[in-house]
């Protein structure tokens, strides 16, 4: 008789990895590569921050602090918050996982937008659940329909602020709807990986609504704009009730201690990614100049990508940009086919590929 698995582990979708840089330069025979699929910080993190890292490397011998002090203490003064409301994840990912451990069960769902983030879908489909997935409209998360699609084995709400692959916001007023229209016996989880690429003004405050709501989760992540994907360190912010449940399934070891350094030393340098917020704002705004000129549909983006229309040649259109090194997402494989999304990085490279992608798709005949 053969081994048996989980009968629900069957339903899990299996992740198809992006394409290495050396790879590609491989296949292709290049000497460039530039890797814009995953949304990173492409300027890298503080200088600071690596300096820190190389100083900290003879520690490597021993286990990290597995409550992670020092950097829930500078979280907890960033904010103005205890640091009994803070969970530390190894990435983001993790912490959505353990949300999804420790609330959902079989019988039950989260509710999230469709497409969106591939790791809710994930995670509630491996702790026994199942996603009620709700359409994008224009490109945003209709959360009256999210709102709507509650049922009462619906035990998490995800919004994703700015959305990926998207790009788009949810304004203050859409954030309210949700919070305030969801029973309190539903997690309202607000994933806000890309927060510090939104401009002030635009920025919804939700730590500002932790008081009030016990059921609210903010989730962030030092992966993106702090140039940190490689070490995998992200955090949550929630009601401590909620957060010692998540520390119970959390285990001990799950950031290791250059993260940990590395984390405490971009907390405090954060002047540093004020200049990058400053620098992609610039840079989008390079991207939408040129591709409104050239009459190409693109979704106004509020993190540091850009989802682009290709029109049907998509896979012709992201061949011919691996074939000149550069790696974007196909959008067919985010749930949204006919468009490409694309990291945004420094000038040299924004301005190589949108001279490289303008004339591609000029060859594929778009928009004839
Ligand atoms: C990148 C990303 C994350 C975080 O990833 P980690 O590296 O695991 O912290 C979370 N949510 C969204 C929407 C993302 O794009």
């Amino acid at each position: 008789m053969g081994i048996r698995i989980k009968e629900w582990l069957s339903q899990i979708p299996e992740y198809i990895p992006g394409r290495t840089i050396e790879e590609i330069k491989k296949e292709y025979n290049l000497k460039n590569v530039y890797k814009l699929a995953s949304n990173e910080n492409l300027y890298g993190p503080d200088p600071r921050v690596l300096k820190e890292i190389c100083s900290s490397l003879g520690d490597i011998k021993f286990y990290p602090d597995s409550a992670c002090r020092q950097v829930k203490q500078k979280l907890g003064e960033k904010y103005g918050i205890s640091t009994d409301s803070i969970v530390m994840g190894n990435g983001t990912d993790q912490i959505i996982e353990m949300i999804c451990d420790g609330f959902i069960g079989p019988e039950e769902n989260a509710v999230i937008a469709d497409p969106t983030f591939l790791i809710y879908e994930k995670s509630a489909l491996k702790s026994g659940g199942s996603a009620i997935k709700v359409p994008l409209k224009e490109f945003r998360q209709d959360v009256k329909r999210m709102v709507k699609s509650v049922n009462e084995g619906t035990r998490i709400l995800f919004l994703t602020n700015p959305h990926n692959p998207t790009g788009s916001n949810i304004s203050r007023e859409e954030f309210e709807y949700v919070i305030k229209n969801t029973s309190g016996g539903v997690l309202v989880v607000v994933d806000e990986a890309y927060s510090e690429y939104v401009l002030e003004n635009e920025k919804v405050d939700t730590l500002r609504y932790l008081n009030r709501y016990k059921n609210l989760v903010v989730l962030r992540t030092f992966s993106k704009i702090y140039g940190l994907a490689g070490l995998r360190i992200g955090y949550g912010i929630s009601d401590s009730s909620i957060i010692s449940v998540l520390n119970k399934i959390r285990l001990p070891f799950n950031i290791n201690s250059l993260a940990q350094k590395a984390a405490v030393t971009a907390l405090e340098n954060e002047s540093y990614i004020k200049k990058v917020v400053e620098k992609i704002y610039k840079e989008k705004n390079r991207f939408y100049k040129i591709l409104l000129r050239n009459k190409i549909g693109f979704i106004k983006s509020y993190a540091n990508f850009i989802l682009i229309d290709t029109g049907k040649n998509c896979d012709m259109v992201v061949e011919e940009l691996l074939k000149r090194g550069f790696i974007v997402r196909p959008g067919k494989n985010l749930g949204l086919p006919g468009h490409i999304r694309v990291t945004v990085g420094q000038p040299e490279i924004n301005i190589k590929f949108l001279n490289a992608f303008i004339k591609i798709l000029d060859a594929s005949g778009y928009g004839e």
